[in-house]
């Protein structure tokens, strides 16, 4: 793969694919429904890391052309997205106060609006386009509707950098199909992602720990099924431990339960057994009657939960069982959120883990927009992982096996 670096810059217009997908507060705009540009970022993590490229290319005089996604716009067509928001005004404004320079913000994606700023910038200066899915064709599965869109992004720019790891997973036109259209080159944050994921694929150091939470079982399955045989234990909790526990017989009440997945779930814990992973669940749990903030945090001492309560948390046993797991561990990988972290009463399994883990020598990575949100939240030393990456659905699909998109797109040479 090209890098970006390596790219002749100078007096040239690059068009940046980065992953600025922030978590909002309010609603999180990422859930819909709440007006444009009335959100705070509530963690300007992936902000953060698109820094390193762009400042990258403004100190060689490029003029750069940011485009990213924001949430998931719903809606027929361009307008009506545009209309439901949610706007990248507030990354465009925060992405200036990092950068310490304007940041133009474009009325569209890849219409009058950015051919106008695009075909004006100097060197050097820095513009957003809007959330490019208010494009429909960005998520179509239709080759050549993605193609039209990708042939408006390319014709903004002389040059495309990819650098939006979180989104390498997606075969969408601004990640996919635009950079076969220009000479292309990957940028620093997902050179950077990819080495440490090689690194977790290619002999890692053992005893291998995975832990996994948070709410998608489905998600989270297949990854599972490509770590056994080479992770050496299995930590298990967050929202899809329920579904595991449930195949095994357990009452869970009324937790977290992806019904469809349980004969999965047990053909992988089978799997797992098989191979010598050992698979370890929670012991444990807080739970409480309702999924609010105030809701009262009850200790329930063994596995089964009982009817009228959910499991929010991993319980004291389970946080001191998944502690005594990690300790001789020599690479750590985790995703998802052991409990619902949101909520303070329900954070306290999220902090142990990210402690117990920050205890480790060896390679710690940790994956997941949501997982990463946290162990900021929890505000542990910088050094206390190897790397926080930005990427969830990414990182474990590359973890899969699998080809990302975006990766393949830039492998290509131009
Ligand atoms: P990531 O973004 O790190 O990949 P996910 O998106 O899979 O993680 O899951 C994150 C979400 O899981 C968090 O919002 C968290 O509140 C939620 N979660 C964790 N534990 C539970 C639980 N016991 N019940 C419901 N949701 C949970
Ligand atoms: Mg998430």
């Amino acid at each position: 793969m090209k890098r970006a670096e390596d790219l002749d810059v100078t007096g040239q217009t690059v068009l940046v694919r980065a992953d600025l997908n922030v978590p909002l507060d309010g609603d999180g705009g990422l859930r819909g429904g709440a007006p444009p540009g009335q959100h705070n970022i509530s963690d300007d993590g992936r902000i953060r890391a698109s820094l390193p490229t762009i400042r990258d290319l403004i100190r060689r005089e490029a003029a750069v052309i940011v485009c990213a996604h924001l949430g998931r716009p719903k809606g027929d067509d361009y307008a009506a997205r545009a209309a439901g928001g949610p706007s990248l005004r507030p990354v465009a404004d925060r992405l200036a106060e990092l950068l310490g320079q304007p940041v133009t913000l474009a009325a569209d994606v890849a219409g009058e609006s950015a051919s106008v700023i695009a075909s004006t910038m100097a060197p050097g200066e820095v513009a957003l386009l809007e959330n490019v899915r208010f494009e429909p064709a960005e998520t179509s599965k239709d080759d050549g509707v993605r193609g039209e869109l990708a042939g408006r992004l390319a014709a903004l720019a002389d040059l495309y950098v990819g650098d939006g790891f979180g989104a390498m997973h997606r075969k969408h036109a601004s990640v996919y199909d635009t950079p076969p259209l220009l000479p292309h080159a990957a940028g620093q944050l997902v050179l950077a992602e990819v080495a440490v994921l090689r690194q977790l694929t290619n002999s890692p150091a053992r005893p291998y720990v995975v832990v996994l939470g948070g709410a998608k079982v489905a998600d989270k399955l297949a990854v599972i099924g490509n770590l056994v045989g080479k992770a050496d234990r299995l930590l298990i909790a967050g929202g899809m431990a329920y579904t595991f526990l449930a195949a095994q017989g357990h009452k869970i009440g009324g937790s977290l339960l992806d019904t469809d997945r349980i004969g999965e779930v047990k053909a992988a814990m089978d799997d797992a057994a098989k191979a010598g992973v050992e698979v370890v669940l929670p012991v444990d749990h807080v739970v409480a009657d309702r999924f609010d903030a105030d809701a009262q945090p009850e200790i329930v001492p063994g596995p089964d939960i009982p009817d009228g309560r959910m499991g929010l948390d991993i319980g004291p046993a389970t946080r001191e069982l998944f502690a005594a797991k990690l300790a001789d561990a020599k690479t750590v990988f985790w995703n998802g959120p052991p409990g619902v972290f949101e909520f303070p009463a329900f954070a306290a399994g999220t902090l142990a883990v990210s402690e117990a883990i920050s205890h480790v020598t060896g390679l710690t990575v940790v994956g997941g927009g949501d997982s990463a949100a946290a162990v900021r939240q929890l505000k542990l030393p910088a050094d206390a992982f190897t790397h926080i990456s930005t990427g969830g659905g990414a990182s474990l699909e590359y973890l899969e096996g699998r080809d990302l998109p975006g990766l393949t797109a830039l492998e290509e040479l131009s």
